[in-house]
């Protein structure tokens, strides 16, 4: 069989938190052991992702924090990408929404499909708030559920229920600002006209039958009830500008730019070679989703990418249920999550990558508890895996000098472990390939506990057996080939402790079946290879983590924005009014060696310009420009809150301009 080519995408993270472990198993470790399977394979395919940035969750945190929106994105894109590498999820590009790139093709994206007539404006009611004298689109809009009642949910989604909102439908409904109550007031929208694809999804989908059956049912289902046009614009400034003249305040719906995304992520991969994997009818595209994202993969962006007409649909779809934590809905608005960094902290990426693999909720939701990641861990992955490799090396080590013995004889069992590791790719490689994870890590275990079935047996501390240890080590290599996909890291270190030539990623997923280690050959240094999570160290990671509302998001957000700033004394020079500012100041400040800067302060409240004059300041002085009233502020100050003012911090003598702060 030839090489296949394959596309494979995980959702768009939002930029407006950092990851849980719901997301990790929902859509990023599953893909991550497809993509490295298919790699060993010698298969053609990328791995493509990045963070998605628009909308208006991230607008309404920046306008609650007072900081610009990017600001808000660049943090999280930090944290997000920097945790995607901790737990060795291997993108082969890692983009965001924010490029100038992925807006020069949303722009053309949808102009394309204006232009053969997918794609119609219409005037509609929206809600606007009178006081910010502005509309409110999505969570702009907070109120309460119409369908199960729960007070204080946001415009776009009931957290409680699930539901998809429209802004209007919430019932006693306020501005998320400033909280008055919305107006309807009518504005200009442009509408994709999904109504038309109905018949050609329909069929489409229809034709999918290697499908699982509940995406495809629920795909069914939904266009069985009525596709309607959708809204693919919004009136507000953060999102990719509606590029068209009379439209300006508006930008395309984040729901519209997002899986854009993965296309110009790809170009960003590979300027010349991405049309090879979207323009071409014989890769295969793979989606890994949550589930709450399955109608927006299955149905508005094949019918996006059927009204473009340049690309190919997508091949499968891979959606997971929900992880609970401790029997509890996880619920970030109410602190009831366990973040990816947090538990990365703690224990090493390979354990939590074997957990959420081992409980993956593929058909049904499962359930993340501390006590049962130890009590896996601990008994599976260091019990079954751990304990044959460390069983195998440290025997070699410690009774045949670190050489692997020539063989002798193969009796029954020998020929047996042979055929074990002669089977073992296409037993676990099989399931893979079916998107059967869980099914695929049990099958992986299986071919441990053969092996320790098997040194149990031959009892090589009694007889001197050569063939039992040969076959033992090459058992070994065949289980550091195979794990490579779920404990990327744990392979690695399996395969030096070989004393392998190459690196493990390297090899041919087939070879895996083969027995090259020969007789002479001598093994590496050996260690074990995990560590058991003692009951100490599970309760006070409980303690400390396990805590509802402990950490809110924007405590994350700060620290983040705190470990990476350059803090210098600086001094202002010039105080200037803003029109129609009542309470900024647009200040000139001198910081010695990195020159002057302009900063927009909103200190007006407190602060006369003459007491502002010649004061010495501290300035968060490495921060991305951000434009507050057409004005560049170049940094920002540093103020304690006193009573709801800011009250500036001071160097206590007086230091020199430029001076830096630690
Ligand atoms: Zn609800
Ligand atoms: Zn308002």
């Amino acid at each position: 069989m030839g090489k296949e080519r394959i596309l494979v995408t995980s959702a768009l993270p939002y930029a407006n938190g950092p990851l849980h472990i719901g997301h990790a198993i929902g859509a990023y470790i599953p893909a991550d052991v497809y993509t490295r399977y298919h790699r060993l394979k010698g298969n053609d395919v990328i791995f493509i992702c990045g963070t998605d940035e628009h909308g208006t969750p991230i607008a309404v945190t920046a306008e609650q924090e007072g900081i610009p929106p990017k600001r808000v994105a660049d943090n999280y894109h930090k944290l997000i990408k920097k945790t995607f590498s901790d737990i060795g999820v291997s993108f082969d590009n890692f983009s965001r929404t924010t490029r100038e790139l992925h807006y020069k093709n949303s722009q053309e994206f949808f102009l394309r499909i204006l232009e053969k007539g997918f794609v119609y404006k219409k005037t509609v009611e929206r809600p606007y708030c009178p006081v910010c004298k502005r509309f409110l689109p999505d969570r702009y809009v907070r109120g309460t559920c119409p369908y199960c009642g729960s007070k204080d949910e946001r415009g776009d989604q009931c957290e409680r229920c699930g539901k998809q909102l429209e802004p209007h439908e919430l019932l006693d409904s306020y501005c998320a600002i400033c909280g008055s109550s919305p107006e309807q007031k009518k504005t200009e929208h442009w509408f994709f006209r999904l109504s038309e694809f109905s018949e050609r999804l329909n069929e489409w989908i229809s034709e999918q039958k290697h499908w699982p059956d509940n995406a495809r049912n629920f795909s069914l289902g939904w266009i069985s009830e009525g596709l309607e046009d959708r809204a693919i614009t919004r009136d507000m400034e953060w999102g990719v500008p509606v590029p068209l003249r009379n439209a300006e305040g508006k930008v395309l719906y984040v729901w519209f730019d997002a899986p854009i995304g993965y296309i110009s992520s790809t170009q960003e991969w590979n300027a010349k070679g991405w049309r090879d994997y979207w323009q071409n009818p014989d890769c295969k595209i793979v989606h890994f989703i949550g589930k709450d994202n399955i109608p927006f993969h299955t149905i508005i962006w094949p019918a996006m990418l059927m009204a473009h007409g340049d690309y190919t649909l997508p091949w499968q779809i891979s959606s997971n249920e929900y992880l609970n934590l401790e029997g509890r809905k996880m619920s970030t608005s109410r602190g009831w999550v366990l973040w990816l960094h947090d538990i990365l902290g703690e224990f090493s990426p390979d354990l939590v990558r074997y957990y959420l693999l081992s409980i993956n909720p593929a058909n049904h939701d499962s359930d993340f508890s501390l006590k049962e990641f130890q009590h896996r861990v601990n008994s599976e992955l260091i019990g079954t895996l751990g304990n044959f490799i460390n069983r195998v090396l440290v025997f070699i080590k410690q009774n045949r000098g670190g050489i692997v013995p020539e063989p002798v004889e193969f009796d029954d069992l020998d020929s047996r472990i042979l055929e074990t590791i002669r089977g073992a790719p296409g037993r676990v490689g099989r399931e893979i390939k079916e998107f059967r994870f869980q099914p695929a890590l049990n099958a992986l275990l299986a071919t441990a506990a053969e092996g320790n079935e098997y040194f149990q047996h031959k009892e090589p501390w009694k007889r001197e057996n050569g063939t039992t240890l040969y076959l033992c080590a090459n058992l070994t290599r065949t289980l550091a080939i195979l794990m490579h996909p779920f404990l990327p890291f744990s392979a690695r270190r399996v395969w030096e402790m070989l004393g392998l030539n190459g690196r493990v990623e390297e090899q041919e997923w087939v070879s895996a079946g083969e027995s090259p280690i020969e007789g002479g050959h001598k093994i590496g240094s050996v260690e074990p290879l995990y560590e058991k999570i003692e009951d100490k160290k599970i309760d006070a990671f409980g303690k400390k983590f396990l805590k509802p509302g402990s950490e809110s998001k924007m405590d994350i957000l700060k620290f983040e924005e705190f470990k990476g700033m350059d803090l210098r004394v600086g001094r202002i020079k010039r105080v200037e009014d803003i029109e129609g500012a009542d309470r900024l100041y647009l200040l000139r400040v001198d910081l010695g060696s990195l020159g002057e800067r302009q900063l927009v302060a909103g200190i007006k409240d407190t602060y006369k310009k003459k007491e502002l004059t010649g004061k010495e300041i501290v300035v968060v002085a490495n921060l991305e420009p951000a434009i507050i009233r057409g004005y560049k502020s170049e940094g920002m100050l540093l103020a304690a809150d006193l009573d709801g003012k800011p009250v500036f911090l001071v160097p206590e003598r007086e230091v020199k301009e430029g001076a830096k702060i630690r």
